[in-house]
């Protein structure tokens, strides 16, 4: 599939970064930048969903809700790529037109 140069949150240019590496994908907010696992690639599906698990941890560290005092952003970030997303994905009919 087609890299990804930069992509936008919030008005923040982010920059796409591939890489060897063990987990599929990474964020460093003060570079500006996200890094996706070279191995996303070869699957369009990993590729997306790694983005948006990056991205989730981007608006948290940005909105400051990565650095509240019992921070659990990891499963913040989980909750929202695995259900929240998906489901707003799922139910975009129920949205009144
Ligand atoms: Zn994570």
């Amino acid at each position: 599939m087609r890299k990804l140069s930069s992509i936008e949150v919030l008005n923040k240019k982010i920059k796409i970064i591939y890489r060897e590496m063990e987990d599929w994908g990474e964020c460093d907010l003060d570079k500006g930048q996200i890094i996706i696992s070279k191995k996303c690639l070869t699957n369009p599906d990993q590729h997306w969903w790694t983005l948006v698990h990056e991205v989730t941890h981007l608006i948290f560290e940005m909105t400051g809700v990565a650095f509240m005092a019992d921070n659990d952003e990891e499963a913040y970030v989980r909750c929202v790529e695995n259900l929240v997303i998906p489901w707003v994905l799922k139910h975009q009919h129920l949205k009144k037109k």
